[in-house]
């Protein structure tokens, strides 16, 4: 059968309807694309807009819980963020919704053409009281056609007293000294805790705890304990689940603003506060290694006396022994940065000084997966620009043996013991036979003695 009604027109009007169907057809996809709500970009169009918003008081005072939901055919997703009467926090929550949406259609929009595609995008949202604080820890994960893409945290805290919200910088009182110990305790915890060790990717957990203010930005406050986040896959492998880290905060009480402080006296925080004298304490460093020779030989006779040091290495040396930077780490003492070149930094511009001390962090990470953890100028010449310029603490000595200008094994012991005191940071060289053949004396001496070898940063507290 044919149709009557085609026959009656002619071929033209075809194209004219053809046109104009183009024609409607092409505003459409316009429209849609001048809609302000970008999740329905190119999805189902029949069930477009087809989201619903409930919302229901929290259990805790003056938060209400949006639920935004979309049962959309291809992306569909469930969001749910909280929202007070504090419009800078409501701003701060809505950006990061708003983002995560915008996220999930690019990840999307590769595949859009494919029928079979079906996404999940699901916030959901904890609470914390502590004290006059809320935390609010926000879940973030995607899946894409069944596959889990990306699981992801955000967290808020606000003083809802005030409506302040609280960052990192506000919790260490903008002290960066206190970022640096932070951070190196935070990298620490996760490179001890069972359940995230065997999974740790050393390099990235290196970069994720760098001391700087913009990275630690996930963290809630309750049951009197910090609690620091990572995304799934960022610092471990994804069978580690999500990191969380906990510290408690009598540990970390000397680090805190003075309003985030807890009236307690602990014997156990990050820094000892009670400083007992009646123990003797001593920090031996070597200098401008690594040397392949000397280096494993001071490592041998530390060994024997059971003795932890830190070894403050150039970078142009450490490149060459990434095995003997290892070494040196897993024997269990402290690895320093002493910088590329052995350069005099108070002479040096602030870049300068930076690519001395990050090029030799590269080969340190590049050996050991790891940062160091201090850093001792060549020459022990610091400023205040120089200060500025590293990341991490600056370290000279209290007792310089004069090794590099004796070269004289015979010199050594007395030298150390003329000028003993206790927690004495001791600088010698390892890359000078003449130290490693002059340093049993010493060791011996100071374990009879019963001094306790401690690295820099183990006995900075002291000082
Ligand atoms: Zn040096």
């Amino acid at each position: 059968m044919t149709n009557p009604y085609r026959k009656r027109r002619g071929p033209w009007i075809d194209l004219l309807l053809i046109g104009a169907i183009g024609f409607l057809g092409a505003i459409i996809v316009f429209l849609t694309f001048l809609s302000d709500d970008p999740i329905f970009l190119h999805s189902d169009k029949t069930s477009a807009k087809e989201h619903t918003i409930t919302e229901e008081a929290s259990k805790l005072t003056g938060i209400k819980i949006v639920t935004d939901r979309s049962d959309d055919k291809k992306m569909p997703y469930t969001v749910q963020y909280p929202q007070m009467d504090y419009e800078t926090f409501n701003k701060a929550v809505m950006t990061y919704i708003e983002q995560s949406k915008q996220y999930y259609i690019s990840m999307m929009r590769p595949q859009q053409d494919s029928k079979k595609l079906k996404g999940d995008l699901s916030i959901t949202v904890e609470t914390f009281e502590y004290d006059h604080y809320y935390s609010f820890v926000l879940t973030n994960k995607t899946i894409i056609n069944t596959e889990e893409k990306q699981t992801t945290i955000e967290t808020f805290l606000i003083d809802y007293e005030t409506g302040d919200l609280i960052d990192i910088r506000a919790l260490l009182n903008g002290d960066l000294e206190s970022l640096k110990t932070f951070a190196a305790h935070i990298q620490s915890e996760m490179l001890k805790n069972p359940a995230y060790k065997e999974y740790v990717l050393e390099k990235e957990l290196a970069f994720a705890t760098e001391p700087k203010w913009r990275i630690f930005k996930r963290f809630a406050l309750k049951d009197d304990s910090l609690f620091i986040y990572f995304n799934k896959g960022e610092v471990a492998k994804p069978e580690a689940g999500v990191p969380v880290i906990e510290i408690p905060l009598s540990f970390i009480n000397p680090l805190l603003a003075s309003e985030f402080q807890i009236p307690m006296q602990s014997e156990n925080t990050i820094i000892p506060s009670n400083k007992d004298s009646s123990k003797k304490r001593i920090a031996l460093t070597f200098d401008d290694g690594p040397h392949p020779e000397v280096t494993k030989q001071i490592l041998a006779l530390l060994k024997k006396y059971n003795a932890k040091a830190t070894f403050f290495m150039l970078g142009s040396r450490a490149q060459y022994f990434p095995g003997l930077v290892r070494k040196v780490r897993d024997s269990g003492h402290e690895i320093g940065n002493h910088t590329w070149s052995h350069p005099v930094l108070t002479e040096m511009s602030h870049t300068e000084i930076e690519k001395e001390y990050n090029s030799t962090e590269e080969a340190i990470i590049h050996a050991i997966g790891q940062h160091s953890t201090v850093f001792r100028p060549p020459y022990g010449a610091i400023n205040e620009d120089v200060r500025n310029a590293i990341p991490c603490k600056s370290v000279n000595w209290t007792i310089d043996t004069l090794d590099w200008k004796y070269r004289d094994s015979e010199k050594l012991f007395p030298m150390v013991k003329k000028a003993l005191h206790n927690n004495a940071i001791v600088l010698m060289h390892d890359i000078h036979q003449s130290t490693a053949d002059g340093l049993e004396p010493v060791l011996a001496y100071l374990q009879k003695e019963g001094y306790e070898f401690l690295t820099v940063s183990e006995i900075l507290p002291y000082h």
